[in-house]
């Protein structure tokens, strides 16, 4: 089972909130996850749909709580491309209306007839916006594996009902973007903390400790393997002929200054010290007067000896 779904069937089986909670999350549902169907005359019809059972589920229990429902939906279930099924719960006309006004999802045009309009009250309550975080992640969110990255996307139908999520999000302290993909809408969030909180907010506290198992033993990971690196690093200078000449002509600067040497030394010092993947024969060239690469490695070899004459208090 997928990250994303452990996590769907994690939040699909918690009990459910207040009342207040329940509309949220209802509503969270009907622009994530439903289908209006209209049917001349101002009549709405709703289905819900999803390819996973545990959701389908959830939405019936929220649709029975919402105190909204008359009758039975009608369940179908229909066979997609590459043996994909999806769940389809229809609501009757009736219903569907009653739940959509409920929503503040209604507003009537000029004639009179009322039409869908996404809503625009704020959601006040802490409770009811953790609620509406849960249905909008069961209807149409995506959690990547907290092993590859940390992301979590919505796909909406249209811009407007993507906001909407966009806003409840700000209101909670996440900042999530808004693009486009395929012609749909698609909210996007990202990094370890927000993604870690969003779990949180949504009460996948179990998905939250797993997930923070993982982060923890891949930033100690990521620690070792740079403290590892580091070393490597060290070692294969100590092991490169530059490497050795930087040590040497740093103790010579630390013990002694290096305006304490001839001229010519001072300036090949510190011409290696500031170029230190340079060549020989490239620092020669670059001396005033210009050196052969012999004549620059004789005088290395000199300012090598004098650093051995040092005594270095810190390598006793
Ligand atoms: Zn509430």
């Amino acid at each position: 089972m997928s990250f994303s779904s452990r996590v769907k069937a994690e939040l699909a089986a918690l009990p459910l909130d207040k009342r207040c909670c329940v509309t949220a999350e209802l509503g969270a549902f009907i622009l994530g996850a439903s289908v209006m169907t209209l049917k001349g005359a101002g009549k709405i019809s709703l289905s819900f749909r999803t390819e996973r059972a545990v959701v389908l589920k959830r939405a019936l229990k929220l649709f029975n709580a919402s105190g909204t429902a008359s009758a039975r939906p009608r369940l179908t279930l229909q066979e997609r491309l590459a043996g994909r099924r999806e769940y389809h719960l229809v609501l009757q006309d009736a219903d569907s209306h009653r739940l959509l006004r409920d929503q503040g999802m209604l507003r009537a045009d000029e004639d009179g007839v009322e039409r869908f309009a996404a809503p625009q009250r704020v959601m006040r309550r802490n409770c009811c916006r953790r609620s509406y975080l849960r249905g909008a992640f069961l209807a149409c969110g995506y959690i990547a594996d907290p092993k590859r990255r940390y992301q979590v996307e919505w796909v909406y139908h249209d811009a407007t009902r993507a906001l909407r999520l966009k806003r409840v999000l700000s209101q909670t302290g996440l900042s999530a973007s808004l693009s486009e993909r395929r012609g749909s809408a698609l909210l996007s969030l990202t990094g370890g903390d927000q993604v870690s909180e969003l779990l949180k907010l949504m009460g996948a506290s179990v998905s939250v400790f797993n997930m923070e198992n993982l982060r923890a033993e891949k930033s100690l990971r990521e620690r070792a393997n740079r403290a590892f690196n580091c070393d490597q690093a060290n070692l294969s200078r100590q092991l490169s002929a530059s490497g050795r000449q930087i040590e040497a002509l740093e103790k010579l600067s630390r013990l002694k200054g290096l305006s304490s040497l001839p001229q010519n030394l001072e300036q090949l010092a510190r011409l290696r010290l500031s170029r230190q993947d340079a060549k020989l024969a490239e620092l020669g060239e670059c001396l005033n007067p210009p050196l052969t690469k012999s004549g620059v490695a004789h005088q290395m070899r000199k300012l090598m000896a004098l650093a051995d004459e040092l005594d270095d208090p810190d390598h006793a």
